[in-house]
């Protein structure tokens, strides 16, 4: 049987990715927009933050699921860190690192400089670049100094967004 050909009349349907909607908070709204409309949402019914499907730097659509004919989606993506037209991180990324800057500043017994090394090194520990085991060991150094109560709830709030490398630096098992 000739696979490229069959059921299609020899004439193959290009595949294409749909638009994402997410909540400002980061919970995967609609997965594919264009496919489900009557799914798109204007607030999240998690949280209640106003949704977006847009970059809001640079107004590319958010990558969705990717559709290919004959194969079936779960309506799950990997929600980005990142803008990949304008490399700007999202809101829900923006809003985790602040979250994690605040908890740690909760900290009394931790210095000024440890939150400003945390801070100057975690955008780096969220992809794979040159400096991502550096910035995650400086990252790592401070979470190992603030209390175990403090560095979980760190843990927790940035997990999702740290790059593969970084989360093994950070925490090895
Ligand atoms: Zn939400
Ligand atoms: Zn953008």
């Amino acid at each position: 049987m000739d696979w490229t050909s069959y059921g299609y009349g020899g004439q193959q349907k290009q595949d294409w990715y749909d638009q994402a909607q997410i909540c400002k908070n980061g919970h995967l709204i609609n997965s594919a927009m264009k496919e489900y409309p009557e799914s798109n949402k204007k607030f999240c019914p998690k949280c209640g933050k106003e949704t977006i499907c847009t970059c809001e730097n640079c107004g590319s659509a958010i990558q969705g699921e990717l559709h290919m004919e004959g194969v079936a989606n779960f309506g799950e993506i990997t929600i980005p860190s990142f803008c990949k037209d304008c490399g700007k991180e999202f809101p829900w990324t923006k809003a985790k690192l602040e979250a994690a800057v605040e908890l740690l500043m909760e900290d009394e017994e931790l210095l000024a400089e440890d939150i400003a090394n945390f801070e100057n090194n975690i955008h780096d520990a969220l992809t794979e670049n040159p400096r991502t085991t550096l910035a995650a060991t400086r990252v790592g150094k401070v979470i190992k100094k603030t209390s175990k109560f403090i560095g979980d709830g760190v843990r927790d709030i940035i997990v999702d967004v740290l790059s593969e490398t970084a989360k093994k630096t950070i925490w090895p098992s």
